[in-house]
């Protein structure tokens, strides 16, 4: 898919303040420095449509940007940051919950993972979590530069075995991706292109 256009649309808290067409959306989410931003930024070929961040932690919002007149992109907050409050942090999980659990137009969550870490329970749980409630979502391990083909290897098996001991029968799909190096992009957004238009 060749994206024509990105646009801005609108940030809230509120799913009930999410834009109210049907165009199928597709939202990101991952743990604070993940390299959510930069992802979306590369999908998206704009240098700065997602912030990236200086300050882990601080968009607390459901942003939606609306590609080639088609279909959302979801920047969502990023999580498990240590550095917000309880009260924030409980803030947070609510109106993610909400709109993992309301969100019609939904189609798929990716869940970033960044290549170089070992399964964390915050990640696989939050993956339980989606599954249990019904979400479709597929995994994006971030900053494959980073690593070498071996070693990606070795990381995409650890996180298949740590997911299959838990409910899981089958590793969900997933994609291996750098935004520095551009790699995952035309898999990533054919995936998002087939389901389009099927
Ligand atoms: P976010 O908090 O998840 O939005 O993460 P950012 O996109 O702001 O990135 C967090 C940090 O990781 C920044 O220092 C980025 O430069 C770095 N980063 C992001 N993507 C990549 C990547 O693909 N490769 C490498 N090597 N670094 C990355």
């Amino acid at each position: 898919m060749k994206i024509n256009s990105a646009k801005f649309v609108v940030s809230n808290q509120d799913v009930k303040k999410c834009p109210s067409n049907h165009f199928p959306e597709y939202a990101f989410i991952g743990r604070s420095n993940v390299g959510k931003s930069s992802l979306i930024n590369m999908l998206t070929n704009h240098k700065n449509l997602a912030k990236t961040s200086g300050k882990p932690g601080k968009t607390q919002l459901i942003n939606h940007f609306l590609i080639n007149n088609e279909w959302y992109l979801v920047d969502l907050p990023g999580y498990g940051y240590a550095r917000v409050s309880k009260t924030q942090k409980a803030k947070f999980q609510k109106f993610i919950t909400r709109y993992f659990e309301q969100r019609k137009q939904l189609i798929c969550g990716f869940v970033l993972v960044d290549i170089r870490h070992d399964p964390q329970p915050i990640d696989t749980e939050f993956m339980e979590w989606l599954g249990s409630n019904g979400v479709p979502f597929a995994i994006v391990f971030t900053k494959a530069d980073k690593l070498k083909p071996k070693a990606i290897e070795k990381q995409v098996n650890d996180y298949k075995e740590a997911l299959l001991q838990t409910t899981w029968e089958e590793m969900p799909p997933y994609f291996i991706t750098s935004a520095s190096k551009g790699i995952g992009k035309e898999e990533l957004l054919g995936y998002i292109d087939e389901i389009n238009k099927s």
